[in-house]
């Protein structure tokens, strides 16, 4: 609309200048060189038109003429970065669609069309682990790795050192993903996987000073739960003291056992050393206190065992009459947990006190039956009266009682004879539950560390990935985490 209005507002001009100029008629006469031409102004003024139309024609059409290389040659470069992504994303989908051959046909091809090194390498690396080749695969990769660092483009060399530590880490080389994992952190200091692996790598290793550093690079990161990070914490303080102990510093082993029971007061490992080491250091009141703390939440065997031992200081003869006299203490405080009749009962038949032993057995069996309280009335039976038919009852219904609770690998589901920081079965860092064996219907396993999930939100559950080392998942790329405008993490 507006054209038409604009064209016909300029025809109006033009139709009025050649009406005023018909209505003021003359002539006009050039005389040049000996020629003279004389005409009308009308014609003057049409011929000046028709030059001026002429004149502004030419001009387009050279304008025209030098522009169109230019024009070409960007059509051609349009056209090669469209031909590069398609390529690009035909080999995300082979590579989806797990047929190798065609992926590296079209990673290739990517690479020759697209100058996206990052994604066109992480393609072809992809493409060669698919088609098995992990040799290849390690050359993109390490490619990705040296050209981020020469392109200033850390997020590019971090995928490629990451390829590289996922490899590592597959083929069991554990240096190699721990130094990799490093240099992935200098790379990107808050990114998960890396602090993870390295605190996986670090506690497998059993270097808990290493792990304990991690841990509080993992704790700025706000890389796992709270919670979760507590318990990693307190169970790292237990193996540190229990190391410092070993070597005879004493005193620091008793400050890493009291913080790691202040982190968690009802950690039993961690009641236990601190206990034993108040006691030892003649600090039998507060010895007893920590077990009391930590009994209060979590009624367990260990803690009475060490509750009888809490007023013996490690030189003098045992005494089993006063272990007695203090395990009747601890049945005062809730004489409705089973746990501590039969630490009483073990403490009575050390004393020979025979009767007593029973009475707190049957207690004990009237609380909970356990095939571990059945064997200790047996035993009780053969200190008496020597080998017979009372102990044999015993025994059989020891075979038929229920299980009783262990440290139970949340990850690996093996039992452990005593709680370590490391599942004896599968190496798993904290993982140990004090549970019922066997059956998944009793509690869920906690605390098994989150390795590499691959969608990574600031702080996520802890059960995302399992961590036994033989059934490491490793994730696969996705060039998504590549994608500008979101960062992988
Ligand atoms: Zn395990």
């Amino acid at each position: 609309m507006r054209r038409i209005l604009w064209f016909l507002l300029r025809l109006g001009v033009v139709i009025a200048l050649a009406v005023w100029v018909a209505q003021r008629p003359g002539t006009v006469r050039l005389d040049w060189q000996g020629y003279i031409i004389q005409t009308e102004v009308g014609v003057v003024a049409l011929a000046l038109l028709a030059v001026g139309v002429v004149a502004y024609m030419l001009v387009r059409l050279l304008l025209l003429l030098w522009r169109s290389p230019r024009r070409l040659g960007a059509g051609r470069r349009t056209g090669r970065r469209t031909r590069g992504y398609q390529a690009l994303s035909q080999g995300l989908l082979a590579v989806a669609a797990g047929d190798g051959p065609a992926a590296t046909r079209l990673a290739g091809k990517a690479d020759g069309l697209l100058n996206e090194p990052a994604l066109t390498l992480l393609l072809s690396a992809q493409a060669a682990q698919l088609a098995g080749d992990e040799a290849q695969a390690a050359t993109h990769f390490a490619a990705m790795r040296d050209r981020g660092a020469t392109l200033k483009r850390p997020d590019m060399a971090f995928v490629g050192v990451r390829g590289l530590a996922l490899q590592a880490l597959a083929t069991g080389d554990t240096q190699r993903a721990l130094t990799l994992a490093q240099e992935a952190s200098t790379l990107r200091p808050k990114a998960r996987w890396p602090l993870l692996t390295q605190f996986d790598l670090q506690a497998r290793a059993g270097d808990w000073t290493a792990a304990a550093a991690t841990l509080d690079a993992l704790t700025s990161a706000k890389a796992l739960p709270v919670e979760t990070l507590r318990r990693h914490r307190a169970a790292l303080l237990v193996e540190r003291s229990r190391v410092a102990e070993a070597e005879g510093n004493e005193d620091q082993a008793l400050s890493l056992a009291r913080k790691a029971h202040d982190l968690a007061p009802g950690f039993v490992p961690a009641a236990v050393q601190a206990s034993r080491l108040l006691a030892a250091s003649g600090s039998a009141r507060a010895a007893t206190r920590a077990l009391e703390q930590a009994w209060r939440l979590t009624p367990h065997p260990a803690l009475a065992a060490a509750w009888g031992l809490a007023g013996e200081k490690p030189g003098d003869a045992a005494d089993p009459l006063a272990r007695v006299k203090r395990l009747e203490a601890l049945v005062a405080l809730d004489p409705g947990v089973p746990e501590a009749h039969a630490a009483l009962a073990q403490a009575a038949a050390e004393a020979r006190l025979w009767g007593l032993a029973r009475g707190h057995l049957t207690r004990a069996l009237t609380l909970r039956p356990s095939a571990r309280v059945y064997r200790q009335l047996a035993a009780v039976a053969v200190a008496e009266h020597g080998p017979g038919p009372e102990e044999r009852g015993h025994l059989a219904s020891a075979a038929k009682a229920p299980a009783d609770p262990a440290w139970v690998c949340g990850a690996c589901g093996g039992v452990n004879p005593a709680w370590g920081a490391r599942c004896g079965h599968c190496g798993g860092f904290d993982t140990l539950v004090w549970r019922l064996p066997g059956g998944a219907t009793a509690s869920p396993a906690v605390d098994t560390l989150g390795f590499l999930p691959p969608p990574e939100p600031p702080a996520k559950g802890p059960a995302e990935g399992d961590d036994d080392g033989a059934q490491r998942r490793l994730p696969t790329f996705t060039l998504a985490s590549l994608r500008p405008g979101r960062r992988s993490p």
